[in-house]
Protein backbone atom coordinates (compact mmCIF):
# COMPACT_ATOMS: atom_id res chain seq x y z
CA UNK A 1 0.00 0.00 0.00
CA UNK A 2 0.90 3.28 -0.86
CA UNK A 3 0.53 5.15 2.69
CA UNK A 4 2.69 2.02 4.27
CA UNK A 5 5.69 3.03 1.33
CA UNK A 6 5.29 6.57 2.52
CA UNK A 7 5.15 6.40 6.25
CA UNK A 8 8.59 3.82 5.94
CA UNK A 9 10.51 6.99 4.92
CA UNK A 10 9.28 9.34 6.83
CA UNK A 11 10.21 7.67 9.34
CA UNK A 12 13.43 6.23 8.31
CA UNK A 13 14.83 9.89 7.63
CA UNK A 14 13.17 10.86 11.09
CA UNK A 15 15.39 7.77 12.58
CA UNK A 16 18.52 9.29 11.39
CA UNK A 17 18.10 12.82 12.36
CA UNK A 18 16.66 11.82 15.42
CA UNK A 19 20.01 9.62 15.75
CA UNK A 20 22.16 12.58 14.51
CA UNK A 21 20.67 15.03 16.95
CA UNK A 22 19.85 13.38 20.23
CA UNK A 23 20.59 15.09 23.30
CA UNK A 24 20.23 13.35 26.86
CA UNK A 25 16.67 13.20 28.01
CA UNK A 26 16.96 13.80 32.01
CA UNK A 27 15.12 15.17 34.17
CA UNK A 28 14.58 18.84 35.01
CA UNK A 29 14.99 20.44 38.14
CA UNK A 30 12.82 21.99 39.32
CA UNK A 31 9.92 20.81 36.75
CA UNK A 32 7.43 17.70 37.09
CA UNK A 33 9.46 14.73 35.96
CA UNK A 34 7.76 14.15 32.78
CA UNK A 35 9.50 17.43 31.20
CA UNK A 36 12.70 16.34 30.23
CA UNK A 37 15.92 18.17 29.30
CA UNK A 38 16.26 17.57 25.69
CA UNK A 39 12.58 19.54 25.31
CA UNK A 40 10.45 16.37 25.09
CA UNK A 41 8.15 14.72 27.45
CA UNK A 42 7.88 10.74 29.22
CA UNK A 43 5.07 9.33 30.65
CA UNK A 44 4.60 8.59 34.22
CA UNK A 45 6.44 5.67 34.62
CA UNK A 46 9.74 7.44 32.71
CA UNK A 47 9.38 5.44 29.02
CA UNK A 48 9.10 7.57 25.73
CA UNK A 49 7.54 5.14 23.34
CA UNK A 50 9.55 5.86 20.54
CA UNK A 51 10.42 2.04 18.85
CA UNK A 52 13.10 1.42 16.67
CA UNK A 53 12.84 1.52 12.97
CA UNK A 54 13.41 -2.23 12.60
CA UNK A 55 10.68 -3.10 15.26
CA UNK A 56 8.33 -0.85 12.34
CA UNK A 57 9.70 -2.70 9.33
CA UNK A 58 8.71 -6.07 11.37
CA UNK A 59 5.38 -5.35 12.19
CA UNK A 60 4.47 -4.15 8.43
CA UNK A 61 6.29 -7.10 7.10
CA UNK A 62 4.20 -9.50 9.08
CA UNK A 63 1.15 -7.61 8.95
CA UNK A 64 -2.45 -9.38 8.23
CA UNK A 65 -4.43 -8.62 4.88
CA UNK A 66 -7.15 -6.45 7.45
CA UNK A 67 -10.23 -6.48 5.69
CA UNK A 68 -12.03 -3.55 5.36
CA UNK A 69 -15.91 -3.00 6.94
CA UNK A 70 -18.25 -0.34 6.93
CA UNK A 71 -20.51 -1.15 10.18
CA UNK A 72 -23.77 0.11 10.00
CA UNK A 73 -24.83 3.95 11.12
CA UNK A 74 -27.48 4.23 13.57
CA UNK A 75 -30.34 7.05 13.22
CA UNK A 76 -29.95 10.05 15.33
CA UNK A 77 -31.47 13.23 15.31
CA UNK A 78 -29.70 16.25 14.59
CA UNK A 79 -32.55 19.06 15.19
CA UNK A 80 -33.17 17.23 18.30
CA UNK A 81 -29.50 17.48 19.35
CA UNK A 82 -29.38 20.89 18.32
CA UNK A 83 -32.49 22.26 20.19
CA UNK A 84 -31.51 20.29 23.07
CA UNK A 85 -30.69 22.49 26.39
CA UNK A 86 -32.15 20.13 29.27
CA UNK A 87 -31.30 16.18 28.55
CA UNK A 88 -27.84 14.84 28.79
CA UNK A 89 -27.16 13.17 26.29
CA UNK A 90 -24.04 10.97 24.28
CA UNK A 91 -23.37 10.72 21.01
CA UNK A 92 -20.54 8.75 19.34
CA UNK A 93 -19.17 10.54 16.25
CA UNK A 94 -16.94 8.09 15.57
CA UNK A 95 -13.28 6.65 16.88
CA UNK A 96 -12.78 9.02 19.30
CA UNK A 97 -15.35 11.76 18.72
CA UNK A 98 -18.41 12.07 20.83
CA UNK A 99 -20.98 15.07 21.34
CA UNK A 100 -21.15 14.66 24.76
CA UNK A 101 -24.60 17.76 26.03
CA UNK A 102 -25.10 18.17 29.59
CA UNK A 103 -27.39 20.92 31.06
CA UNK A 104 -27.42 23.07 27.95
CA UNK A 105 -23.60 22.67 27.79
CA UNK A 106 -22.51 20.91 24.20
CA UNK A 107 -19.03 19.21 24.13
CA UNK A 108 -16.92 17.47 21.42
CA UNK A 109 -13.92 15.30 22.08
CA UNK A 110 -11.47 14.90 19.62
CA UNK A 111 -13.55 15.82 16.88
CA UNK A 112 -12.56 14.26 13.50
CA UNK A 113 -14.63 14.73 10.49
CA UNK A 114 -12.45 13.58 8.08
CA UNK A 115 -12.27 11.59 4.98
CA UNK A 116 -8.54 10.17 6.43
CA UNK A 117 -6.38 10.00 9.29
CA UNK A 118 -3.04 11.39 7.68
CA UNK A 119 -1.20 14.47 7.26
CA UNK A 120 -1.91 14.02 3.47
CA UNK A 121 -5.49 13.88 1.44
CA UNK A 122 -4.34 10.97 -1.09
CA UNK A 123 -3.01 8.45 1.32
CA UNK A 124 -3.06 6.82 4.73
CA UNK A 125 -5.88 5.66 6.59
CA UNK A 126 -9.24 6.11 4.68
CA UNK A 127 -12.63 6.44 6.62
CA UNK A 128 -14.65 3.28 6.93
CA UNK A 129 -17.61 5.07 8.31
CA UNK A 130 -18.77 8.23 7.48
CA UNK A 131 -19.29 10.61 10.97
CA UNK A 132 -22.31 9.87 12.87
CA UNK A 133 -23.03 13.33 12.77
CA UNK A 134 -22.43 15.92 9.84
CA UNK A 135 -20.46 18.92 10.92
CA UNK A 136 -22.83 21.10 9.42
CA UNK A 137 -25.92 19.38 12.08
CA UNK A 138 -23.78 20.23 14.99
CA UNK A 139 -25.15 22.48 17.72
CA UNK A 140 -23.12 25.53 18.34
CA UNK A 141 -20.38 23.26 20.52
CA UNK A 142 -19.04 25.27 23.73
CA UNK A 143 -16.11 23.44 24.76
CA UNK A 144 -13.81 20.90 23.03
CA UNK A 145 -11.04 19.00 24.48
CA UNK A 146 -8.37 16.92 21.91
CA UNK A 147 -6.28 14.26 23.38
CA UNK A 148 -3.22 14.50 21.65
CA UNK A 149 -1.66 15.26 17.93
CA UNK A 150 -1.96 11.76 16.07
CA UNK A 151 -3.88 12.32 12.95
CA UNK A 152 -6.98 10.42 14.22
CA UNK A 153 -7.63 12.77 17.31
CA UNK A 154 -6.55 15.87 15.68
CA UNK A 155 -7.55 16.91 12.52
CA UNK A 156 -6.87 20.07 10.81
CA UNK A 157 -9.36 19.82 8.16
CA UNK A 158 -12.25 19.72 11.22
CA UNK A 159 -10.51 22.47 13.25
CA UNK A 160 -10.56 24.86 10.45
CA UNK A 161 -14.34 23.94 9.82
CA UNK A 162 -15.40 23.99 13.41
CA UNK A 163 -13.13 27.73 13.48
CA UNK A 164 -15.14 28.85 10.68
CA UNK A 165 -18.40 27.69 11.42
CA UNK A 166 -18.95 29.74 15.07
CA UNK A 167 -16.86 32.81 14.06
CA UNK A 168 -19.41 34.99 16.49
CA UNK A 169 -19.43 32.24 19.24
CA UNK A 170 -15.82 30.15 19.05
CA UNK A 171 -15.61 27.39 21.43
CA UNK A 172 -13.25 27.31 23.82
CA UNK A 173 -10.19 24.36 23.35
CA UNK A 174 -8.71 22.34 25.47
CA UNK A 175 -5.13 20.65 24.28
CA UNK A 176 -2.20 19.15 26.35
CA UNK A 177 0.86 21.39 27.09
CA UNK A 178 2.79 23.15 24.09
CA UNK A 179 -0.31 22.39 21.70
CA UNK A 180 -1.49 25.69 21.74
CA UNK A 181 0.76 27.22 19.01
CA UNK A 182 -0.57 24.60 16.47
CA UNK A 183 -3.60 26.41 17.03
CA UNK A 184 -2.31 29.44 17.09
CA UNK A 185 -0.62 29.18 13.94
CA UNK A 186 -4.41 28.18 12.20
CA UNK A 187 -6.12 31.55 13.85
CA UNK A 188 -7.86 29.59 15.98
CA UNK A 189 -8.85 31.85 19.46
CA UNK A 190 -9.79 30.50 22.82
CA UNK A 191 -7.03 27.89 22.94
CA UNK A 192 -6.42 26.41 26.94
CA UNK A 193 -3.23 23.89 27.11
CA UNK A 194 -2.76 22.51 30.21
CA UNK A 195 -0.15 19.82 32.23
CA UNK A 196 -0.78 16.78 33.59
CA UNK A 197 -3.40 17.75 36.88
CA UNK A 198 -3.99 21.23 35.90
CA UNK A 199 -7.13 22.13 35.71
CA UNK A 200 -9.41 25.40 34.09
CA UNK A 201 -12.68 26.49 34.83
CA UNK A 202 -15.54 26.37 31.86
CA UNK A 203 -18.50 28.13 33.41
CA UNK A 204 -19.77 25.97 36.05
CA UNK A 205 -17.22 22.62 34.92
CA UNK A 206 -14.04 21.97 35.89
CA UNK A 207 -11.70 20.83 33.37
CA UNK A 208 -8.14 18.78 33.79
CA UNK A 209 -5.75 17.00 31.79
CA UNK A 210 -4.42 14.19 33.32
CA UNK A 211 -1.76 11.65 32.18
CA UNK A 212 -2.29 8.50 30.03
CA UNK A 213 0.41 6.26 28.32
CA UNK A 214 1.29 7.90 24.98
CA UNK A 215 3.10 9.41 22.77
CA UNK A 216 2.87 12.39 20.22
CA UNK A 217 4.30 12.84 16.84
CA UNK A 218 2.60 14.69 13.82
CA UNK A 219 6.17 14.93 11.96
CA UNK A 220 9.28 13.23 11.98
CA UNK A 221 11.25 15.89 13.92
CA UNK A 222 8.62 16.29 16.97
CA UNK A 223 8.33 13.08 18.71
CA UNK A 224 6.79 13.83 22.10
CA UNK A 225 8.02 17.70 21.96
CA UNK A 226 3.92 18.25 22.71
CA UNK A 227 2.62 16.59 25.71
CA UNK A 228 -0.96 14.28 25.62
CA UNK A 229 -3.76 13.62 27.91
CA UNK A 230 -6.90 12.47 29.09
CA UNK A 231 -9.46 15.05 29.90
CA UNK A 232 -11.86 15.04 32.61
CA UNK A 233 -14.76 17.49 32.53
CA UNK A 234 -16.63 17.69 35.53
CA UNK A 235 -19.56 19.77 37.01
CA UNK A 236 -21.41 19.83 40.39
CA UNK A 237 -23.59 16.90 39.31
CA UNK A 238 -21.82 14.77 36.62
CA UNK A 239 -18.38 14.12 36.16
CA UNK A 240 -16.82 12.54 32.93
CA UNK A 241 -13.86 11.46 31.92
CA UNK A 242 -12.47 11.03 28.02
CA UNK A 243 -8.63 9.18 28.42
CA UNK A 244 -7.49 9.38 24.74
CA UNK A 245 -4.98 7.22 23.36
CA UNK A 246 -3.61 5.12 25.91
CA UNK A 247 -1.46 2.13 27.03
CA UNK A 248 -2.49 -0.13 30.29
CA UNK A 249 -0.61 1.58 32.81
CA UNK A 250 -0.68 2.64 36.83
CA UNK A 251 -2.06 6.54 35.46
CA UNK A 252 -5.95 5.27 35.94
CA UNK A 253 -5.82 4.47 39.20
CA UNK A 254 -4.23 7.32 39.95
CA UNK A 255 -7.31 8.94 38.00
CA UNK A 256 -9.84 7.36 39.94
CA UNK A 257 -8.44 7.87 43.35
CA UNK A 258 -7.85 11.61 42.56
CA UNK A 259 -10.97 12.33 40.60
CA UNK A 260 -13.14 9.37 40.28
CA UNK A 261 -15.37 8.16 40.52
CA UNK A 262 -17.17 8.88 37.20
CA UNK A 263 -20.25 9.08 35.85
CA UNK A 264 -19.14 8.17 32.04
CA UNK A 265 -15.57 7.27 31.56
CA UNK A 266 -14.88 6.82 27.38
CA UNK A 267 -12.45 4.09 27.05
CA UNK A 268 -10.59 3.12 23.53
CA UNK A 269 -11.02 -0.55 23.25
CA UNK A 270 -9.46 -0.94 19.33
CA UNK A 271 -5.48 -0.67 17.74
CA UNK A 272 -3.87 -3.43 20.12
CA UNK A 273 -3.03 -6.25 17.67
CA UNK A 274 -0.24 -6.83 17.80
CA UNK A 275 0.65 -6.77 21.29
CA UNK A 276 4.66 -6.65 20.80
CA UNK A 277 3.77 -3.30 19.51
CA UNK A 278 1.05 -1.85 20.12
CA UNK A 279 0.58 -2.61 23.99
CA UNK A 280 2.56 0.32 25.50
CA UNK A 281 0.60 3.20 23.40
CA UNK A 282 -2.72 1.13 22.93
CA UNK A 283 -4.64 -1.06 25.24
CA UNK A 284 -6.56 -4.12 24.86
CA UNK A 285 -10.16 -4.80 25.68
CA UNK A 286 -9.26 -6.43 28.49
CA UNK A 287 -7.05 -4.38 29.62
CA UNK A 288 -9.73 -1.52 28.92
CA UNK A 289 -12.21 -3.45 31.38
CA UNK A 290 -9.43 -2.87 34.22
CA UNK A 291 -9.53 1.14 33.47
CA UNK A 292 -12.86 0.98 34.15
CA UNK A 293 -12.49 -0.43 37.11
CA UNK A 294 -9.70 1.98 37.69
CA UNK A 295 -11.36 4.90 37.40
CA UNK A 296 -14.39 3.85 39.26
CA UNK A 297 -16.89 4.38 36.16
CA UNK A 298 -20.29 3.53 36.98
CA UNK A 299 -20.63 3.51 32.66
CA UNK A 300 -18.06 3.17 30.15
CA UNK A 301 -18.30 3.91 26.51
CA UNK A 302 -16.03 2.07 24.17
CA UNK A 303 -14.10 4.53 21.22
CA UNK A 304 -10.91 4.47 19.59
CA UNK A 305 -12.42 1.15 16.47
CA UNK A 306 -14.33 0.64 13.99
CA UNK A 307 -13.72 3.74 12.38
CA UNK A 308 -10.31 4.25 10.60
CA UNK A 309 -7.99 0.91 9.84
CA UNK A 310 -4.83 1.40 11.96
CA UNK A 311 -3.59 -1.83 13.13
CA UNK A 312 -3.58 -5.58 12.90
CA UNK A 313 -7.43 -6.89 14.71
CA UNK A 314 -10.16 -7.34 12.06
CA UNK A 315 -12.27 -3.66 12.50
CA UNK A 316 -15.26 -5.94 14.40
CA UNK A 317 -13.02 -8.05 16.71
CA UNK A 318 -12.91 -5.21 19.16
CA UNK A 319 -16.46 -5.52 20.25
CA UNK A 320 -16.17 -9.19 20.40
CA UNK A 321 -13.23 -9.53 22.68
CA UNK A 322 -14.72 -6.54 25.18
CA UNK A 323 -17.65 -9.07 25.64
CA UNK A 324 -15.54 -12.11 26.66
CA UNK A 325 -13.21 -9.60 28.59
CA UNK A 326 -16.37 -8.29 30.51
CA UNK A 327 -18.02 -11.90 31.37
CA UNK A 328 -14.63 -13.58 32.40
CA UNK A 329 -13.94 -10.18 34.74
CA UNK A 330 -17.40 -10.64 35.67
CA UNK A 331 -18.41 -7.03 35.04
CA UNK A 332 -21.68 -6.54 34.20
CA UNK A 333 -22.35 -6.05 30.13
CA UNK A 334 -24.19 -2.94 30.38
CA UNK A 335 -21.37 -1.48 32.43
CA UNK A 336 -19.34 -0.97 29.32
CA UNK A 337 -21.37 -0.13 26.79
CA UNK A 338 -20.82 -0.10 22.60
CA UNK A 339 -22.67 2.40 20.81
CA UNK A 340 -23.14 2.17 16.84
CA UNK A 341 -21.40 5.41 15.03
CA UNK A 342 -23.77 7.93 15.16
CA UNK A 343 -25.95 6.41 18.10
CA UNK A 344 -26.84 9.07 20.90
CA UNK A 345 -27.63 7.61 24.05
CA UNK A 346 -29.45 9.63 27.17
CA UNK A 347 -27.30 9.82 30.01
CA UNK A 348 -28.28 9.67 33.91
CA UNK A 349 -25.71 11.03 36.43
CA UNK A 350 -25.22 10.15 40.42
CA UNK A 351 -27.78 12.29 42.01
ZN1 LIG B 1 -2.31 8.21 19.39
ZN1 LIG C 1 -5.46 6.90 18.17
Amino acid sequence: MRWIVLVLVVVAVAACASLLGRKPSEPVDGKPAHHRSDGRFVNTDGVAINKPFSALLKWRWNAPDVKPLALPLADNDPDYLRENRSDSTLTWIGHSAFLLQHRGVNVLTDPHFGERASPVSFAGPKRLVPPGLELDALPDIDFIVISHNHYDHLDRYTVEALRDKQTDNPPTWFVPLGQKAWFDDLGVSSVVELDWWQSAPFGEWEITAVPVHHWTSRSPFDRNTVLWAGWVMASDDFRFVHIGDSGYSADFKAIGDRLGPFDVAAVPIGAYLPRWFMKAAHMDPAEAVQVHRDLRATQSVAMHWGTFMLTDEPVDDPPKRLAAALAEAGVDAEEFVVMQHGETRPLTSAD
